[in-house]
Parts: C-alpha cells; sequence; structure tokens
C-alpha cells in the first residue's frame, strides 16, 4: 500500500515519483540488506541513480545536473523511501546533496569539471566534512586549521597546508573527495573555508570506518590531515566565506532531512498496516482491534502532517521567501512524526520487529540519527526562537 498522497503535486513531480520507486524496487530493495551487511553501497548504484536523473536533480544543467525545483526533489525523496529506499541508503547515495552545492554555486570552471559533474554522473563521490572530533553542532568552532604556504621550495606558493581532524563523515571511506571545512583566519565564523581535499593526498588519511546504530549501508570515516598539502585551486569561492557557502545549503539539507523522516516513517505505516491486517491474534487480525486501528491513524496523522508541512515549506523556498526557521520546525516535526511512528510500527510487528532483517527494525535504528544529524534539535529550535523573535 501506497501512503503518498499526490495532492499539491504537479503531473511532473508525480511522474517523476513513479519513475523513482520503479527505480527503488528494480535497483535497491532487492540488494538492500546485501549492502546493509556490506557496510557501503556499491558505486554501480551512482551510475544507475545518475541515469535515472536521481542524482542530477536540483542541480543547474550548467554543471551537469537535471535542474529542477527543492519540492521536485521531495516529491523524489518521498516515492524513494515509499518504494523500500532507506535512510542509510539515501545518506550513502545522495552524499552529493551536500558535498556539491558549494562547488556548483561558487566552484571555478575546472572545479566544476573536476568535481561536480563526475559526481553527478555517478563516477566519483564526494563527502562533506565539518564536524570535528571536539564538536559538530558549533560550526563556527572548528579548529581544523589551513595555513597557506609562503615558500617555493615545498611546493606551490599559496598552496594550503591542513592540520587536524573529521569525524562521522558520511561516504568518507568511499569519498575521492572532501568538501572540507578549515580555519584559514580568525576564531569565529568569519574565518572559515571551505577546500577540497582529494583521495590520496600525502597527510590526508582515513582512519576508520565507524560502526554505528543504523545507516549500516552508509560508510561514516574519521579523517585526519597531517601538513596535508592542498593546492590553493582546490579553495572553494572566497577565503574565509566558507561559512556562509555551508549556511546556505541548511535549508536544503534540513528539508531533505525532514524527508527521511516522515518518508521512512509513511512506508513504516503502510508495512504495519498490512502486517496488522494479516497478522492474528486471539483468533482475529490485529486490525480487528480498535486500540490498533487508531494507533494506525494517529501514525497516519503524524505523516500526513509532516509531510504537508515540509512540503509547503520547499514550495515557499521555491518562491524565493526566506524559510530558515520553518525549515528547522519541520525537520522537528517530521522527528517527532518518525520517532513515534518507526517505534509504534516495532511495537505493532511484536518479536518479528524485534528481528535483524525486518525492515521495521531497519527503519527503528535508521530514524535515531535524524534528530542529530543536520543540526540537532536543541540546536534548531534555538535557531527558530532567535528568527522568530522568541528572545529576551
Ligand atoms: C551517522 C552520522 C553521519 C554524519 N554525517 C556527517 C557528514 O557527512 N558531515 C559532517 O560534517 N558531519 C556529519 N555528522 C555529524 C553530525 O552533523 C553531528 O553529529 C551533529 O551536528 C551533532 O554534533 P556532535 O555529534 O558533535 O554533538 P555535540 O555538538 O557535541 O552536541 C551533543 C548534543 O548536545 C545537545 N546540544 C548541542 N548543542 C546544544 C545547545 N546549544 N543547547 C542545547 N543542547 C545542545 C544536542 O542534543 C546534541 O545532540 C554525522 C553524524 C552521524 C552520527
Amino acid at each position: 500500500m501506497s501512503t503518498v498522497g499526490t495532492t499539491g503535486l504537479t503531473p511532473e513531480q508525480v511522474a517523476l515519483q513513479e519513475s523513482t520507486r520503479a527505480f527503488v524496487r528494480r535497483e535497491v530493495a532487492p540488494h538492500l540488506q546485501e549492502w546493509e551487511d556490506a557496510g557501503e553501497v556499491p558505486r554501480a548504484l551512482h551510475v544507475a541513480a545518475a541515469q535515472a536523473g536521481l542524482l542530477g536533480l536540483g542541480f543547474p544543467e550548467e554543471v551537469g545536473g537535471q535542474g529542477g525545483t527543492l519540492l521536485d526533489s521531495v516529491a523524489m525523496q518521498e516515492a524513494f523511501f515509499d518504494a523500500g529506499g532507506s535512510s542509510g541508503l539515501a545518506a550513502a547515495l545522495f552524499t552529493s546533496g551536500i558535498a556539491l552545492p558549494h562547488l556548483a554555486a561558487h566552484g571555478t570552471p575546472e572545479q566544476v569539471d573536476a568535481f561536480v559533474r563526475p559526481t553527478l554522473a555517478g563516477e566519483k563521490i564526494g563527502s562533506l566534512a565539518v564536524t570535528e572530533p571536539g564538536g559538530g553542532s558549533d560550526v563556527a568552532g572548528i579548529t581544523t586549521r589551513a595555513v597557506r604556504d609562503p615558500s617555493t621550495s615545498s611546493g606551490r606558493r599559496g598552496d594550503f597546508v591542513v592540520n587536524g581532524a573529521k569525524t562521522f563523515i558520511t561516504s568518507g571511506v568511499r569519498a575521492d573527495f572532501v568538501t572540507t571545512a578549515v580555519r584559514t583566519g580568525a576564531p569565529g565564523h568569519r574565518g572559515i573555508s571551505l577546500l577540497v581535499v582529494e583521495k590520496g593526498t600525502p597527510g590526508f588519511t582515513v582512519d576508520r570506518s565507524l560502526a554505528k546504530m543504523g545507516w549500516h549501508c552508509s560508510d561514516t570515516a574519521e579523517l585526519s590531515f597531517v601538513d596535508a598539502r592542498v593546492p590553493a585551486a582546490n579553495l572553494v569561492g572566497e577565503e574565509d566565506g566558507g561559512f556562509a557557502m555551508i549556511a546556505e545549503q541548511f535549508v536544503v539539507e534540513r528539508i531533505a532531512l525532514a524527508v527521511h523522516a516522515y518518508g521512512v516513517a509513511a512506508r513504516s505505516l503502510a508495512l504495519t498496516a498490512a502486517y496488522a491486517r494479516e497478522r492474528e491474534t486471539f483468533g482475529k487480525p490485529l486490525a480487528a482491534n480498535q486500540v490498533v486501528r487508531h494507533r494506525l491513524v494517529e501514525m497516519h496523522r503524524q505523516v500526513e502532517v509532516a509531510r504537508t508541512y515540509t512540503r509547503s515549506v520547499a514550495a515557499r523556498h521555491d518562491q524565493g521567501e526566506s524559510v530558515i526557521a520553518e525549515a528547522c520546525l519541520a525537520k522537528q516535526t517530521a522527528v517527532e512524526a518518525c520517532t513515534y511512528v518507526v517505534d509504534q510500527a516495532v511495537q505493532l510487528h511484536g518479536g518479528t520487529g524485534y528481528m535483524h532483517g525486518t525492515e521495521v527494525e531497519r527503519h527503528y535504528r535508521d530514524a535515531r540519527i535524524l534528530g542529530i544529524g543536520g543540526g540537532a534539535t536543541e540546536v534548531l529550535t534555538d535557531l527558530s526562537a532567535r528568527l522568530l523573535g522568541y528572545t529576551a
């Protein structure tokens, strides 16, 4: 049973949802458990997703994308989850959504050719590295340092020498390049730059592939930089202008994570509704109990409220409105819905729901990161308080 409503979507968006579902059913669903067990997604999937028009969605055609609005991406992602894609898989397959936007918007033509186009074609994998062992919520506090080399003897003058560490980096084990937030200037948000650090750069290493509660098919890395020499040509946009470029993407990232949350919740609801019709206890189907039916309706209500609000915020963003606070609220609304729904999905599946390999068990584990990553709930609520004027 599909729980994705088409209200408010254009015929093109509905068609996009159909082709996305077909892609997930053909290319993803039969293999997902295998990738969960392997701890990573194969590169061939990136190529297939690019050929299906999914990777380039939301990126301008001038940089190798398919174009499209944020609402188009929302519609595509809803269908991705509806057909059985997981949050972990979306994180691994669409890491380009966080690694590339700064390069697409502010990169040189050479950077676009070297990193953006091949990644949107599925031929390269990129990561975004902001979080450090010392903290992730306080982006303005990062300490990984990049210093311009003044000498000419050790390489090209003006190259950056990078020292520091990053952690929890999605797709960092597989990445061919990492869009890395580094401190080039004074303390605070004005001293941060973005550098593209390529795999194989001497001094740049993937130290560990991290084991996690969920998102098992999404590789997550700890990275270190010891006198890693990065060409000046790999600076993205203006020096010390990194924070603004990162912040520019916050709305899109938070809306994407909201869709992860209600998308996974909608899928868990559909699985649970089907199970409740077929599973019998005390001589009758679970759904014959009023308390169970009402639980399913409550799950439905929370999903649809999150979906409707998130879509409306995405549409307002597409119309050029500033929706920074609203994107935070959409994420929180969807995360709360998801937390409730995946918990109830496991409950109504009984012991089966607790078994490794049962889909609702995976969604339950995968969902836990959504209130932490991309801005922890408390941090986003505090940002909303400031933006909405609820301060002393
Ligand atoms: C699976 C996974 C994938 C990730 N992928 C990436 C990635 O690709 N790139 C990347 O850069 N990062 C990534 N992250 C990091 C993620 O963005 C951070 O974990 C997140 O920003 C929180 O940072 P932290 O873990 O350092 O928690 P901290 O900043 O130490 O905060 C800990 C907790 O304290 C609370 N808190 C924090 N600040 C406040 C406050 N001001 N007021 C009240 N409460 C507060 C919140 O509950 C928060 O969860 C990933 C993390 C995980 C687990």
